[in-house]
């Protein structure tokens, strides 16, 4: 069956990038085109993060240095949360301060307990550049918060402090996949 809404149906499976790939710490620029080139991103973005199993993936990820991000997300409630933001601003992150398991596919198969408030809320634009605004609680807030910081070039290690992130460290130095920070 075929249902052209789904979003990813159309998209290209693009490669992650991974911890020490400097796209990973640089700020996305603007997006300032909302035409069909933005669209393909946000498609293949979809196709990306379903791919890898993940629940949320910026633009970043997939090496391009640009304000999106898209999600397939469920809250503590279990209600699922699908869409994507361009541009987003982060307008709300509040509530209590919750430490729950993180991870990211840009550091595959890691994860730490990492600190998150449990309410926020995004606004930005949509692919064809209408006004959006997207509310999250609990793991959805997490969500949110993880990918609007990929687009300022942080990643939830940064977030980490003393045993928390001196083991992170050494699990990424054991890691398959990693490759030494350029300059390091
Ligand atoms: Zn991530």
């Amino acid at each position: 069956m075929r249902n052209a809404s789904i979003p990813g149906t159309h998209g290209r499976v693009r490669p992650l990038t991974l911890l020490g790939d400097p796209v990973l710490r640089t700020p996305g620029a603007e997006v300032t085109a909302f035409g069909p080139e933005l669209a393909a991103l946000v498609e293949d973005l979809f196709a990306t993060m379903y791919a890898a199993r993940g629940v949320g993936l910026a633009a970043s990820q997939v090496g391009v240095g640009l304000r999106v991000f898209v999600y397939d997300c469920p809250d503590d409630e279990d209600v699922r949360h699908l869409g994507h933001v361009v541009n987003p601003r982060l307008v709300e992150a509040d509530g209590v301060v919750v430490r729950g398991p993180e991870g990211c596919l840009s550091l595959p198969g890691l994860e730490a307990g990492t600190e998150r408030f449990d309410h926020a809320v995004v606004e930005g634009r949509t692919v064809t550049g209408e006004p959006v605004t997207v509310h999250g609680t609990g793991f959805f807030a997490r969500c949110l918060q993880h990918e609007y910081d990929h687009l300022d070039g942080k990643l939830y290690a940064d977030r980490l402090r003393g045993l928390r992130h001196r083991r992170l460290m050494r699990q990424v130095a054991r890691a398959s996949w990693n490759r030494p920070e350029p300059g390091a």
